[in-house]
């Protein structure tokens, strides 16, 4: 070990890097741990956490108005963008600097700088300075596209400047159809925005269950928001005080900021991994990987959305956790990447885990849906115009749950709870053994008897 500075160097204090550095340290690694921008990476600073603030902001927009059903007079209420931004920067900070006390108190050592790799045990710091080390790990993430170049692309902004804009735009246009486009296109809506989404596909939520994807358009567009399908955006004019985007349609759109958000790719470019042996799994463009997150350099490993596998938070935790207990904690630790639950924060919410409807057929020969669209409770009074969809995916010749699907208020959370019944392999059976919890949305999902299609393939098909 003497002739190494440190044990382990990670490169990348995201999700996935400050999990790795602090077990790692806590093993009793010597570690460093470099990060160029800011420390909690992609989620705490421009994703998760800044983005759910936002969502609780846009909310109260539909509380004021369900209000009035229950007997409250608001007055007229207003919102101010700049205090908004503020305490959300505010909070920002404060878990940017716990990020990195916890790692400087796991032992690890925080350097404010970009690394690259010269070969595969040497990193070369911004600051001039070499590193050796015995181990690295490739923790960088990834960053928005900007698809091919359109004229007028230097206009467009994305997740990384949505967070910073100077005041609400009074009409925005934001391409894409995952989860980014959904989340900010309701965001802006709830805050007062007009919004317009342009999608390239037919609908949106492309990989979502066919039912998710039709009832998520349905009331997004309930609440006002354009959904353009079939189309992209060729060019964007800018004149003095807003933009024209032209669209491939023919059409074109007027709005104050346009935003793409058109997924992301794996921070790969110019870290040297080609001096250090690293190779990149040509079909997703990130770092190729085994099951444990070691790359083709023995001694090299990478996790989380440098990685490209599952671009989620927790997803890059796990890896980053696990990488440390095999090659520090002398426990060999794979990420199980199978039946993840996850999230789109648009409103109504959308929580999935597991098989959607055609996946599961494709996959078993009798399929069993059990689902449920209904008006929720708080609506009756509200007036709200709002439907909530629970669906059940059933494997006929198991009776196992293979997914879950809710659209509606309180989807996220339910489906991590929901995640775990899955996880243990509950069958229907479980479901309807668990006594309903009254009154609830989900208790639907335990009293769904009769199955609303039944999927049976022929033997020879
Ligand atoms: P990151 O968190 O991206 O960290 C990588 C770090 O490496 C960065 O800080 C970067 O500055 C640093 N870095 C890169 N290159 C170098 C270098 N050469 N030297 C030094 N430092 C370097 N996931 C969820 O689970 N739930 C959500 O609600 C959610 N919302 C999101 C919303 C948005 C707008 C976005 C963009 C993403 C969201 N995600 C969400 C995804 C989530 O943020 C990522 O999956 C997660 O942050 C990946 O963690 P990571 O450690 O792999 O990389
Ligand atoms: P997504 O992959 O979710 O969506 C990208 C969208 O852009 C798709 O609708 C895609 O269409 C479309 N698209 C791709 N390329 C082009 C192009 N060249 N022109 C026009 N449209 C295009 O990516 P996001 O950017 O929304 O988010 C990135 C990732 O971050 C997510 O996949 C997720 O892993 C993570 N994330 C997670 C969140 C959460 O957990 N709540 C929230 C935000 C991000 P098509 O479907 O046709 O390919």
């Amino acid at each position: 070990m003497a002739e190494f500075d440190t044990d382990l160097f990670v490169i990348g204090g995201g999700s996935g890097g400050v999990r790795a550095a602090r077990i790692a340290a806590t093993h009793g690694a010597r570690v460093m741990i470099a990060e160029e921008y800011r420390m909690g990476g992609t989620c705490v600073i421009r994703g998760c956490v800044p983005k759910k603030l936002m969502v609780y902001a846009s909310h109260f927009h539909q509380e004021f108005e369900d209000a009035a059903g229950f007997g409250w007079t608001v007055p007229e209420p207003t919102f101010d963008w700049s205090t908004l931004i503020a305490n959300k920067d505010r909070e920002i900070a404060r878990l940017e600097a716990a990020y990195t006390t916890n790692v400087e108190k796991s032992g690890a050592k925080v350097v404010k700088a970009r690394a690259v790799l010269e070969d595969a045990h040497t990193i070369r710091l911004s600051t001039g300075e070499k590193i050796r080390a015995n181990y690295v790990l490739i923790a960088t993430g990834g960053a928005p596209n900007h698809g091919t170049a359109i004229p007028g692309i230097e206009h467009v902004i994305s997740s990384n400047e949505v967070f910073h804009l100077p005041s609400l735009p009074r009409r925005i246009l934001i391409q894409g159809g995952g989860y980014i486009a959904l989340e900010f296109a309701c965001i802006f809506a709830g805050l007062g925005s007009d919004v317009t989404v342009v999608y390239r596909g037919e609908n949106i939520l492309r990989g979502f269950d066919e039912d998710v994807r039709a009832h998520v358009r349905s009331e997004m567009e309930k609440e006002g928001i354009t959904i353009l399908t079939g189309c992209t955006v060729t060019k964007v004019d800018k004149h003095a005080h807003d933009f024209t985007s032209h669209l491939s349609s023919g059409s074109s759109i007027a709005s104050d900021k346009v935003m793409f958000a058109i997924g992301r790719h794996p921070n790969v470019a110019g870290l040297g991994l080609d001096k250090a042996g690293v190779a990149i799994n040509e079909k997703n463009g990130g770092i190729a990987v085994d099951p444990f997150s070691k790359t083709s350099a023995p001694n090299i490993y990478a996790i989380g959305d440098v990685t490209h596998r599952i671009n989620l938070t927790p997803v890059a935790i796990r890896e980053g956790h696990a990488f440390a207990d095999t090659v520090f904690g002398n426990r060999e630790v794979r990420v199980d990447h199978a039946d993840i639950p996850t999230a789109v924060f648009c409103q109504p919410e959308v929580g999935t885990v597991g098989l959607t409807e055609n996946q599961a057929r494709e996959k078993f020969t009798h399929v069993d849906i059990y689902k449920a669209t209904f008006r929720p409770m708080k609506a009756t009074l509200s007036g709200r115009d709002t439907r909530m969809l629970m669906k059940l995916v059933v494997d006929g010749a198991t009776d196992r749950v293979v997914g879950c699907h809710i659209v509606g208020d309180g989807a996220a959370e339910m489906v991590q709870v929901l995640g775990i019944a899955v996880k243990m392999k509950a069958t229907k059976a479980d479901f309807d053994a668990t006594m309903a919890l009254h009154p609830t949305a989900a208790e639907e999902l335990v009293t769904m008897r009769t199955p609303s299609a039944r999927h049976v393939r022929a033997a020879a098909e």
